[in-house]
C-alpha cells in the first residue's frame, strides 16, 4: 500500500463526527455507483470501489475508527489491517454486502446467489393520534416514499453514453498538489472524486441516480391503542430486489394526552368535583365521560377522595374490544369565601355537630 492513501472521512465524504448511520448511508450511495456488477472492466471504478469498502469497514468498526482516529493510516498498519488487494480479498474478508447492499443488490457475496430474490427493508412510521381517535378506532392514509436506485441508468445518474473520463484527474478522482517535498492527495474537485464526468445526465432521474415514488397506504387502526404500541403491516416496506417482496411496514403509535381523562392501560381516571354539600347530602350528579354524559350516584357522606367505579366507562382493549373501567376520584370542595350570614348559619350547624356554644 502506498502513503498516498486518502483520508477515510474524505473517500466517504463523511464528517469525522459522523455517526454509524450516516457512515453506512454514505458508504452504500459509493457502493452503488461504483459496485463492479455495474462497472464491468472499468479499472477507476474497481479502485473507488474498494478504496471505499476499505474505509468503511474501518469507520464501521468502533475499535478499529479509534484506532484511526487516533494514530491514522500508520496505527492501523501497526494493528494488522492491510487494506484490500484484490475483489476476491473483499468479498470473502468482509461480510457488509449482507448489511449494507443486501436489498439493493440482492447478494450476499458474489456467485450464484447474486440475483436472489430478497425482501425490502421494513419501515417504522411515528402514527400521532388524538384521544378521541385513540379511543374509536381510525382509518388513516399515510404518506410513504420509496427510493430505489435508479433503473435507467443503474444508479449512475448519466445517460446512456453520457459518461466520461474526468479531464481533470484523468479518471483516478484525485489530483496531487505539490508544495516543495510534500505532496498532498486530494478529491478531484471536478469530479467529486468520482472520476467520471457526467456529460448528459440520465433524464429518468435528472442525475441524481435514484428515484423516489410518493406512495400513499390505507390503515385502518384499531379501538383502544396506547402510545408506545405497535401494529405491523405486512409487505408494505421497502420494496424488495430482484422480485422479492416488500419489507413490512410497522407502525408506533402516539397518542396525546387528555385533559380530563389520565390513562393507565384500558382503565381511565377522572375528577369530579363536588361541593361540600353535596359530599354530606347525596345527589346524582352529570359526568361526562367518553360515552356521553352519565349521571352518578353521590352517596351521603361521600368523603374526600372516594372512588366511583364505572364498568366498562374505561378504554377498549384493541385486541378483544372489552372496555376497561373508568374510575371517578372525588374531590370536595370547600367554600372559600363566606359572607357574614353564611358564617353564621355554618356556626350553627358546628354547634348543632359538637354539641357547644
Ligand atoms: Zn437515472
Ligand atoms: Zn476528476
Amino acid at each position: 500500500m502506498s502513503d498516498a492513501k486518502r483520508d477515510y472521512y474524505e473517500v466517504l465524504n463523511v464528517d469525522r463526527a459522523a455517526g454509524a448511520d450516516e457512515v453506512k448511508r454514505s458508504y452504500r450511495k459509493l457502493a452503488v455507483r461504483f459496485h463492479p456488477d455495474r462497472n464491468p472492466g472499468d479499472q477507476a471504478a474497481e479502485e473507488k470501489f474498494k478504496e471505499a469498502t476499505e474505509a468503511y469497514k474501518v469507520l464501521s468498526d468502533a475499535e478499529q475508527r479509534k484506532i484511526y482516529d487516533t494514530y491514522g493510516h500508520q496505527g492501523l498498519r501497526g494493528a494488522g489491517f492491510e487494506g484490500y488487494s484484490s475483489m476476491e480479498d473483499i468479498f470473502q474478508s468482509f461480510d457488509v454486502f449482507g448489511s449494507v447492499l443486501g436489498d439493493l443488490f440482492g447478494f450476499g457475496g458474489r456467485g450464484p446467489r447474486a440475483n436472489r430474490p430478497m425482501k425490502g427493508r421494513n419501515v417504522r412510521v411515528r402514527v400521532p393520534m388524538t384521544f378521541a381517535e385513540a379511543f374509536a378506532g381510525a382509518e388513516k392514509d399515510l404518506a410513504l416514499r420509496d427510493e430505489s436506485p435508479c433503473t435507467e441508468c443503474s444508479g449512475s445518474g448519466a445517460a446512456s453514453g453520457g459518461l466520461s473520463t474526468c479531464t481533470e484527474c484523468g479518471g483516478s478522482g484525485q489530483v496531487v498538489t505539490r508544495s516543495g517535498f510534500i505532496a498532498m492527495s486530494a478529491a478531484c474537485g471536478r469530479c467529486g472524486g468520482h472520476g467520471k464526468l457526467i456529460t448528459k445526465a440520465c433524464a429518468s432521474c435528472s442525475g441524481r441516480g435514484t428515484t423516489t415514488e410518493q406512495r400513499s397506504v390505507h390503515v385502518r387502526i384499531p379501538a383502544g391503542v396506547d402510545t408506545g404500541d405497535q401494529m405491523g403491516i405486512p409487505a408494505e416496506g421497502e420494496p424488495g430486489a430482484n422480485g422479492g417482496p416488500r419489507g413490512d411496514l410497522l407502525l408506533v403509535f402516539e397518542v396525546a394526552p387528555d385533559k380530563r381523562f389520565r390513562r393507565e392501560g384500558s382503565t381511565l381516571h377522572m375528577d369530579l368535583e363536588i361541593s361540600f354539600f353535596q359530599a354530606a347530602m347525596g345527589e346524582k350528579i352529570p359526568v361526562e365521560t367518553v360515552d356521553g354524559v352519565e349521571h352518578l350516584r353521590i352517596d351521603a357522606g361521600t368523603q374526600p377522595g372516594a372512588v366511583k367505579r364505572i364498568k366498562r366507562g374505561g378504554m377498549p382493549d384493541p385486541n378483544t374490544g372489552r372496555r376497561g373501567e373508568l374510575l371517578v376520584h372525588i374531590v370536595v370542595l370547600v367554600p372559600t369565601r363566606l359572607d357574614r350570614r353564611q358564617r353564621k348559619l355554618i356556626e350553627e350547624l358546628r354547634t348543632a355537630f359538637e354539641g357547644k356554644e
